[in-house]
């Protein structure tokens, strides 16, 4: 059974990085119906925080990646955080000790290198490395507080809890050779290793706060949809090899082998992130969407309980196309929910320079019988016609008057759905 875990440092939040690595453990365990175990490494006490800690479960679950085994959850190789497996520590350690294969200086446990050895490893993404044993330092394992040291609590812990495949970050190469000479050490069969690409940024400098938001939750609140995000990381150093670009995570699932994943440092494409974000949501059905959408509205302050929800759909209907997130969706619609930030946004100047042409024109408008689309844009169309007026100097002054922007949908679909009542109120408020 193939087993994988993710490990984050609850020093800081979900982050791209992390984010990706876990996302790539957890559609190899998905994928071959293994386990996708978490764990906690809180070794360094200084830095680690209960809040840190909860915000890693939170944008993991956002993301959908649940874990199988770990904290909060459970598991038959617990405790799943390291500040809780001290004695287990300790007791490997002694162990070394009495093999004559570590030695004590201080208080620290260190584990001796010996001289004239090749380490060597394949990995599943980068291919066969090699280093010289002589070339590494005798490694701690036990700090004269009592405290392990990461590269040796991971051996112990993905070890102890069976994992199958080590599938983590580039970074940690480095580490690996060091991480083997003490399963060797054990007598313990060394897990397969698979290091992930690094995440880069436009600008081909490793991905930073330099970059936009690196904390995944910050995508949630500018109204990324987590399934846009899934798809887009996921593209980070794998792709499908079907020419999809837009996928579900079913299919992600389905369609992924770590044995595809491409050393090359992928690049983080704000643009691209958005553009998948866009088309997750017009994949949507309305009654999800306008759910999606929904605090965003009221983050903004927008009253949209006072619509019915049949209404608020056709808005979000009409405006197939436009906003690359939920937020922008939101912004977007303002003036179907409330007419106070389209006064807030027109100028008087304007208003007056409109009135004369507009004035005639929504007299009449007013009066017809239907208030379709097609009915309202006949009815202009002809009205344009007769009186040798060109149909943008009336549709552009009611777009603003009404809406505030020069970017709505059709005009006259955005009328039909305001309907004759709210229509005339803007209206006579203009004084038209
Ligand atoms: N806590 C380590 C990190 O966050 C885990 C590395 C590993 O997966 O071995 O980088």
């Amino acid at each position: 059974e193939v087993r994988v875990r993710f490990a984050p440092s609850p020093t800081g939040n979900l982050h791209i990085g992390g984010a990706h690595t876990a996302l790539f453990n957890w559609l190899w365990a998905r994928h071959t119906g293994g386990k996708f175990v978490l764990r906690i490494e809180d070794s360094d006490r200084e830095r680690s925080t209960k809040e840190f800690e909860e915000s890693i479960y939170l944008g993991l679950r956002w993301l959908g990646l649940l874990w199988d085994e770990g904290p909060e959850v459970g598991g038959p190789h617990g405790p799943y955080r390291q500040s809780e497996r001290l004695d287990i520590y300790h007791s490997y350690a002694e162990k070394l000790l009495n093999d004559g294969l570590a030695y004590r200086e201080g208080e620290a446990i260190i584990f001796r290198v010996i001289p004239g050895e090749v380490v060597s490893f394949d990995d599943i993404v980068y291919g066969h490395i090699e280093v010289k044993s002589e070339t590494l330092k005798d490694i701690v394992l036990i700090k004269s507080d009592g405290m392990p040291t990461y590269n040796y609590a991971v051996v112990i812990d993905d070890f102890t809890m069976w994992i199958t495949h080590v599938i983590r970050g580039e970074d940690h190469i480095a580490n690996t050779p060091k991480q083997i000479l003490l399963y060797k050490a054990f007598g313990w069969d060394v897990p397969q290793f698979a290091h992930l690409p690094m995440i880069l940024g436009k600008d081909k400098k490793k991905l930073s706060k330099r970059h936009g938001a690196t904390n995944v939750l910050e995508y949630k609140d500018m109204g990324f949809l987590p399934e846009a995000l899934f798809n887009f990381l996921s593209l980070l150093g794998w792709s499908p090899g079907n020419d999809r670009e837009i996928f579900s995570i079913q299919e992600a699932i389905e369609w992924f082998d770590i044995k595809d994943v491409n050393k090359r440092a992928a690049v983080f494409d704000m643009d691209k992130l958005r553009h998948i974000n866009q088309e997750h949501i017009k994949l949507m059905d309305p009654q999800s969407r306008l759910e999606a959408v929904k605090p965003f509205w009221k983050a903004l302050g927008l009253p949209f309980e006072q619509h019915d929800p049949q209404y608020l759909a056709k808005v979000l209907e009409i405006m197939e196309g436009r906003g690359q997130t939920l937020r922008e969706l939101a912004e977007y619609t303002d003036y179907f929910l409330t007419f106070e930030p389209v006064k807030a946004r027109v100028d008087r100047e304007y208003v007056e320079t409109s009135k004369d042409i507009l004035r005639p024109f929504c007299e009449e408008m007013i009066k017809l019988p239907q208030w379709d689309t097609k009915t309202l844009e006949e009815f202009a169309r002809r009205w344009s016609e007769e009186r040798q007026v060109p149909l943008k100097k009336i549709a552009m002054p009611l777009r603003i008057l009404l809406t505030g922007t020069k970017v709505s949908p059709g005009i006259f679909e955005v009328i039909e759905l305001l309907g004759p009542e709210e229509t005339k109120k803007r209206l006579a408020y203009w004084e038209i």
